[in-house]
């Protein structure tokens, strides 16, 4: 609490809270036991045990066997892991990947550093709603493409994208196919296998546990997916990522992953209440639209374009610390590359103008969010909004 102000966060898309549940179940592993889970007295057995029922309800969140999952830091971490490793592994077929200019920059930024060590990148473009193209797609794939990467969710508009068909296409050519699920994992029903899946990264601090846990899930049954590691050490994680595991954070992440597969029905029909009442009540504005494809989109997400506002604008004044109103936390684009003035890459790469990237606000709800936190941002968008645009006039 800042000032001791009220909060209303609706950056879940940035980062979620930890849910108390959570939280306690990860506390004795901070505290009574501490234990090295490789360690072979009576702690290290009951933290390794703690690993193994973790491991177990990661892989059950998305239909995989445990021994699938690779346990790492988070996204950045397994997105690295996978696309390297796929470069590594599999250039005696060929050198080139596919993937979208809307992805998260961890894949965006790997791909660039691959092309660096003579890899052919294709970056798609993506259609005005920011679904991908898939005839586009199946122009670009070739008989060396090794590695097709397309996000499921979209971290900025929360479009969901064909998964299924991008996966059958890129194995039509023999291509292995990745999914940066990050923002899907816990809010939407994944399958690993029904929809065709070979690596697939999550990310705890998405799904209400803590920063710093994630997953990486290496497809080991049919078709099996040989990356080499990137940590080299004590050989945990079946080799693929050394390093004394993060019990604590792994605990969490089980137990968040437990709790989203128990919750997650219940979790989009009033977490979809409240988003699609805020954006409904914030489209009444004038000049106002949404960004991105509204029926393939993420329940949560709600990414609008107010004309002739500046998103910084926005930002601040929905989170001034000179008046007694909340602060309210939103965003602009990326939380990971905020820092920068650049506008929202996802925006622009959907056709949008420099102007209305920069006009446009990401909300993201979370399970905490209540109706009167969303009455208060609507209330204080318009205020915010028509201060403005009064500016401007
Ligand atoms: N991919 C997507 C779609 C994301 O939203 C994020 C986080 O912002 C990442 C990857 C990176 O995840 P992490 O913070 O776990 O490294």
């Amino acid at each position: 609490m800042e000032n001791n102000k009220q909060i209303v966060y609706l950056d879940n898309n940035a980062t979620t809270p930890i849910d108390k549940r959570v939280l306690e179940a990860m506390m004795p592993f901070l505290t009574d036991n501490f234990a090295n889970a490789n360690s072979t007295h009576e702690f290290g057995l009951k933290a390794y045990e703690a690993v193994k029922t973790a491991r177990k309800q990661v892989s059950e969140l998305i239909g995989v066997e445990p021994g699938e999952i690779v346990f790492t830091s988070g996204s950045t971490e397994g997105i690295n892991l996978a696309i390297k490793g796929v470069a590594e592994n599999y250039q005696s077929k060929g050198k080139h990947i596919v993937t979208l200019t809307t992805e998260h920059s961890a894949v965006l930024d790997t791909c660039q550093y691959l092309e660096t060590k003579g890899f052919e990148v294709t970056y798609l473009s993506v259609k005005p709603d920011g679904m991908i193209d898939l005839d586009e797609l199946k122009t670009v794939l070739r008989d060396d493409t090794i590695l097709v990467s397309v996000m499921l969710a979209n971290n900025e508009t929360g479009v969901i994208q064909p998964i299924k068909v991008i996966a059958e296409l890129s194995h039509e050519v023999g291509a292995l196919f990745m999914t940066d699920a990050t923002q899907a994992v816990g809010k939407m029903a994944v399958n690993v296998d029904m929809l065709g899946i070979d690596l697939l990264c999550l990310s705890g601090h998405k799904l209400y546990a803590p920063k710093g846990v994630g997953a990486l899930y290496v497809r080991q049954r049919m078709n099996r997916v040989k990356i080499p590691a990137l940590l080299h050490g004590g050989g945990h994680e079946k080799g693929l990522r050394s390093g004394t595991l993060n019990v604590p954070g792994i605990v969490a992440l089980g137990a968040a992953c437990s709790i989203a597969q128990k919750e997650m029905t219940k979790n989009a029909e009033s977490i979809g209440a409240l988003r699609d009442y805020l954006e409904t009540e914030l489209l009444k504005i004038e000049g106002t639209s949404v960004n991105g494809n509204t029926s393939s989109r993420l329940f949560n997400t709600s990414n609008i374009l107010f004309h002739g506002a500046d998103s910084d604008a926005i930002i601040m004044g929905l989170s001034n610390p000179e008046n007694d109103l909340p602060l309210i936390a939103v965003s602009n684009g990326s939380a990971c590359t905020s820092t920068s003035i650049e506008p929202s890459h996802v925006l622009t790469a959907m056709g949008l103008d420099e102007t209305s990237a920069f006009s446009s606000i990401r909300f993201s709800v979370g399970k905490f969010n209540t109706k009167k936190e969303i009455d208060i941002v609507i209330d204080a968008v318009k205020n915010v909004i028509s201060g403005l645009r009064a500016m401007v006039s």
